[in-house]
């Protein structure tokens, strides 16, 4: 071990000066250590002022400043692109921060925008609100209809086509191929959002999609611990989101990319196991008397079962679900679980079950609800890795009183 530091200096005297020194001397190894490690810092010395000129105004080729690069969060960045098939990836500091990259890399005022009805209600409201308060059109379409996917790109100059690979919450899937092409055909970027997916069970970019973002909050931590985003796809495309997170600033934290480092590293092993729970799950309420349609990606009885089968690996681990009733039945279940948590996140070890209705897109219209195939009677439950009988157990105590 020694120390790194690369100017020779004179011994300094005060004891400030030395308890500083001392305390800021970074050690340097000769054995490499076995996870990446968590660079808590905010800013890196340089060894003189040509070499930070050329870091600052150029972070990839070195690090200056932990809001424009860390080793730890480029270290992510990096991982994630290189299992989800893209040249490059930036991490972010949230799912809703890589979108709103991705999105501000591409469109300015008065370009447009085609998204789909069935999205995350965030995405909806920073599509609507964010980007329509800038004087971004934005047109809402079925994307499982390509002909009215087609008609909508057709109507108009379009910058983005923007799709979710499992819509939630209602699990349709998006056919990349055929959507990657219409964009394409139409002169649009292709954007996918795969965080239901996650780059294990489907890989966008493999498929045509031009950008892929990412909540990593969800399955790539998949413990429920951190927040983060990630976009990867061409270094074209990546160096402007890149120049984007420079300036807007939604960094993540060193710390955040290690956990999520950690997080990939199982990413095959948890998913497999939830799918597994999950096609359990599903197939278990189709049969249940008083659940009046069941939607899984993995089920046959799904509209685009096929597609799933030939674009993704396995089912996922969201399942979705109507109970015979509407609010009170579909309330009437959630409350009476004990072992699934109440909450709206996913993806993680723990079982949790949301009423999208009242939660995740409370805040739409009805109509805009119901086009978005969401009755107050549907309930969405992101599988964990819990023992299927005791979730059927639980799920059980509330449907038996409809
Ligand atoms: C959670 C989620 C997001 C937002 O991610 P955050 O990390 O919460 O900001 C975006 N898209 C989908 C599909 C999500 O599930």
């Amino acid at each position: 071990m020694s120390d790194t530091d690369p100017r020779p200096r004179p011994g300094p005297k005060g004891f400030s000066t030395r308890a500083i020194e001392a305390a800021s001397r970074v050690p340097r190894l000769e054995q490499m250590p076995t996870s990446v490690p968590i660079y808590q810092t905010a800013t890196f010395a340089s060894a003189d002022t040509d070499e930070l000129g050329r870091v600052a105004s150029d972070g990839r080729s070195g690090f200056a400043y932990s809001r424009i690069s860390n080793p730890t969060t480029t270290a992510l960045g990096s991982a994630y692109a290189e299992i989800a098939g893209g040249e490059a990836g930036v991490a972010l500091a949230s799912g809703m921060a890589a979108i709103h990259a991705a999105l501000a890399s591409l469109v300015r005022t008065g370009d447009r925008i085609v998204a789909p009805l069935a999205i995350y209600g965030s995405t909806r409201a920073q599509l609507l609100r964010t980007f329509g308060g800038f004087g971004v059109e934005v047109a809402i379409v079925d994307m499982t209809d390509l002909d009215a996917v087609a008609t909508a790109l057709a109507a108009a100059p379009t910058r983005v086509l923007y799709a979710e690979t499992i819509a939630n919450p209602t699990t349709f899937v998006a056919d990349h191929t055929a959507l990657a092409d219409l964009a394409h055909r139409h002169g649009a970027t292709y954007v996918v959002d795969n965080t239901f997916a996650s780059p294990y069970v489907c890989r966008p970019l493999e498929l045509g999609a031009d950008l892929v973002v990412h909540s990593a909050t969800k399955f790539l931590d998949g413990q429920g611990r951190v927040l983060g985003g990630a976009v990867c796809g061409p270094k074209k495309l990546t160096e402007e989101i890149f120049k984007y997170l420079r300036t807007a600033g939604p960094t993540l934290s060193a710390f955040n990319a290690w956990v999520l480092l950690k997080g990939l590293e199982t990413l095959k092993i948890r998913i497999d196991a939830q799918s597994a729970n999950a096609l359990r799950l599903a197939t278990w309420l189709e049969a249940h008397p008083q659940v009046a349609r069941v939607f899984y990606p993995g089920l046959p009885s799904h509209p685009q079962y096929e597609l799933a089968q030939r674009q993704q690996q396995g089912g996922g681990a969201i399942v979705s679900f109507e109970v015979k009733g509407a609010r009170e039945q579909a309330w009437q279940v959630v409350d009476h679980c004990r072992l699934l948590s109440i909450t709206a996140n996913l993806g993680d070890t723990k079982t949790t079950i949301t009423h999208p209705a009242s939660t995740t897109h409370g805040r739409i219209t009805p109509e805009a609800r119901a086009a978005a195939g969401i009755s107050e009677g549907l309930l969405r439950i992101a599988v964990g890795l819990e023992a299927v009988e005791d979730l059927q157990a639980d799920l059980e105590r509330g449907l038996s009183l409809i």
